[in-house]
């Protein structure tokens, strides 16, 4: 019997390292549209004003690229067996930091699996994105059927959990789009109460600028001291939302990538460490890392932070 595309699709997928794959019609978003118009209004975006940008592309992939018909949405899980050192002296890094940097390593494999695609059909067009880009993909994965969206706004597979990163290719190909996945969160809001800073201000609306993950990556400035003692030692991300819902506690699938391992084992570091630490030796240790992305002066904030959670006056 002859395969389908979707099917040869999901093959590929799977062939690639992708644990989830699904599919969706494209079109203009007016709804989740609205509600990210509503997010950045209220000015829940902090400093990251990219997300000002591009806003027609966000709401119509169909101007990413010409003849766009269909959305390819892929996770791939980075859960690994490793849990955090919690005591004092030393910070939390999240989850999906330990191992090597996903953007690269996703690209790679998404490149690869679209050359394939084209080799059965050479009218295929594409354009992929792996969270960056002005496309609102986590829209496009409930979608596309990989899950639903989560109070705590992260993508939830009823089987594999939420530790998966999300990739999206648009495409040329018309392909049949999943049936709506339900929501499950009901009326647990276990995220919610155990988020320490309060940053989910209610569900599916989180506050980045109160958000550890946040302040501890994107931010730029300083660390305001209203958030003295409620960073639960965390220094790069936070994942205390995501550990506490029930459906990762029951169903959290684990990662085949190797590269996602925690490297030298380790799932957080000396503070001590961090503010002796000096460029080339951050540079050569987070080579490839995602903690490159906050620079040796914000991990050195936020380990003085945590540090100093209990003292007074912000660090900056
Ligand atoms: S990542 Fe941490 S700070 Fe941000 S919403 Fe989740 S629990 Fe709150
Ligand atoms: S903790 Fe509960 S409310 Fe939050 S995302 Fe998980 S199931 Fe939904």
């Amino acid at each position: 019997m002859n395969q389908s595309t979707e099917e040869i699709i999901r093959l590929l997928a799977s062939e690639f390292g992708f644990d989830l794959c699904g599919f969706a019609a494209t079109g203009e978003l007016h709804e989740e549209f609205e509600r990210l118009a509503e997010w950045l209004d209220k000015g829940y975006h902090a400093g990251m004003a990219y997300m000002e940008r591009n806003q027609e592309k966000r709401k119509d992939p169909g101007l990413i690229a010409e003849g766009v018909r269909s959305v390819i949405s892929l996770g791939m899980i980075y859960n690994t067996p490793y849990q955090h050192k919690d005591e004092e002296g030393w910070g939390k890094i999240s989850r999906y930091a330990w191992g090597d940097d996903y953007h690269e390593l996703m690209w790679d494999k998404l490149e690869k699996m679209c050359i394939r695609i084209k080799e059965l059909y050479p009218a295929f067009i594409y354009k992929y994105y792996v969270d960056t880009g002005p496309v609102m993909d986590k829209v496009w994965a409930v979608k596309a059927g990989l899950g639903w969206m989560g109070k705590h706004t992260n993508i939830i597979n009823r089987e594999k959990g939420s530790w998966f990163f999300i990739a999206n290719i648009f495409t040329n190909l018309e392909l049949s789009a999943a049936m709506p996945v339900q929501d499950f969160c009901g009326s647990c809001t276990a995220c919610i109460d155990a988020c320490p800073t309060k940053a989910i201000v209610q569900p599916w609306q989180v506050d980045a600028g109160k958000c550890i993950s946040y302040l501890t990556i994107e931010n730029k400035g300083g660390i305001s001291t209203e958030f003295n003692d409620q960073f639960e030692g965390w220094i790069f991300g936070c994942d205390i939302c995501q550990d506490v819902c029930p459906w990762n506690n029951k169903f959290g699938a684990l990662a085949t990538e190797e590269s996602f391992k925690p490297r030298n084992g380790e799932t957080s570091l000396s503070l001590q460490y961090i503010s002796e630490l000096e460029n080339n030796h951050f540079r050569e240790r987070f080579m490839r890392s995602p903690v490159l992305r906050a620079k040796l002066k914000g991990l050195k904030r936020n380990a003085e932070f945590v540090s100093r959670s209990e003292e007074k006056g912000s660090v900056t």
